[in-house]
């Protein structure tokens, strides 16, 4: 059963899909196109990934690029954090390892952003390092080849699974670790939608045997996020909008966003608060509503637009829509009251 599982890499090496990133094996087109992949789909991550590459081809521009410029590229990606940790860690590899990507895994995950699964990623795929990937799809593939029903958020499960995998991952292990990522993506599908009968494994998995893949694999239950309200105001003088970056210590740190009070803010709370800010306004409407979803919590936001009589008594520069759009890297959150 395991040879068959190891035969992934040959499946792997005639069925993999053509992506941008799997043209050569730079760990520095692999390292950005995993922390993108992070984020969001495939066929999202593809643009942003040829854009960032053109503009930065190295990871001498990389370390170079100022962050406003950086963040610009990564709008609309979110989680900027993982943005700015790509720029320390270039300016670690320029800084102390003369510019070339560290080889060794240990060396790979001291670097800001790279958690375990980007550097066995690394490890395994450029420089063919004995080293698993664990992630969701992995997860997903090794449970239902077994037919594990152990719960796979239990940290001490992990480590066994990983431990397992290691001691029968084949010398081929960049296109082992690849294959069971691509079968996950592309064939053991989550929730009810596994291709068995496509699937070069359906001979031996127990799950497609027992018929149990529906129930696997088996995590404990999601955490509730937590709901924040915010009332976003949309400040307009003559054709352009008030914004703000954002400098306080939190996820949108030096990311431009609308000013916003919290909570959820009547029209007539909003006219005292106007009025006592001495703000001096000709019109109100109700925006849009919209609800943002971060990792761990959840924005509820409402949103007015303000047409003012003249900005006296506000701090914020205002930009046209056009210079927003261009210049500003505006948080993902804002987004949709920009395009409103
Ligand atoms: S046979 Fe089905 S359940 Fe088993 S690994 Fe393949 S796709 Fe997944």
């Amino acid at each position: 059963m395991q040879n068959k599982l190891t035969s992934l890499s040959t499946w792997y090496q005639e069925n993999k899909r053509s992506l941008p990133w799997r043209a050569d094996k730079n760990p520095y087109h692999v390292w950005i196109s995993e922390i993108m992949l992070q984020q969001t789909r495939i066929e999202a991550v593809i643009p942003y990934y040829q854009c960032f590459i053109n503009t930065l081809p190295t990871i001498h521009a990389l370390a170079n690029i100022e962050e406003d410029k950086l963040l610009k590229l990564w709008e609309g990606l979110g989680y900027y954090s993982r943005a700015k940790n790509l720029k320390k860690a270039a300016q670690i590899i320029e800084s102390e390892y003369q510019g070339i990507f560290p080889k060794n895994y240990e060396e790979i995950l001291k670097l800001p952003g790279i958690g375990e699964y980007t550097a066995s990623a690394i490890a395994s795929i450029c420089f063919n390092q004995k080293e698993v990937t664990i992630d969701g799809n992995v997860l997903r593939v090794y449970t239902r080849f077994f037919n594990d029903n152990r719960n796979i958020d239990d940290v001490k499960v992990k480590k066994e699974i990983r431990k397992h995998l290691m001691n029968l991952i084949p010398n081929d292990v960049g296109d082992f670790n690849q294959g069971m990522m691509e079968l996950g993506e592309t064939i053991c599908l989550p929730k009810g939608l596994p291709k068995c009968q496509e699937c070069p494994l359906n001979q031996d998995c127990l799950a497609y045997k027992k018929n149990t893949y529906q129930t696997l694999p088996q995590k404990k239950k999601k955490i509730q996020k937590k709901e924040e309200e915010y009332t976003i105001l949309i400040y307009q003088y003559q054709n352009k909008y008030s914004l703000y970056q954002r400098k306080e210590e939190s996820l949108l740190q030096n990311l431009w966003s609308f000013p916003q009070l919290e909570g959820n803010i009547t029209k007539k709370e909003l006219v005292s608060y106007l009025e006592k800010n001495r703000i001096s306004y000709s019109n109100i409407e109700e925006g849009i509503n919209y609800t943002h979803i971060f990792t761990h919590k959840k924005w509820k936001m409402k949103s007015y637009k303000i047409n003012l009589k003249d900005i006296n008594n506000l701090s914020y520069p205002f930009y046209s829509k056009e210079e927003i759009k261009k210049h500003y890297a505006l948080a993902s959150a804002y987004k949709s009251f920009l395009d409103e």
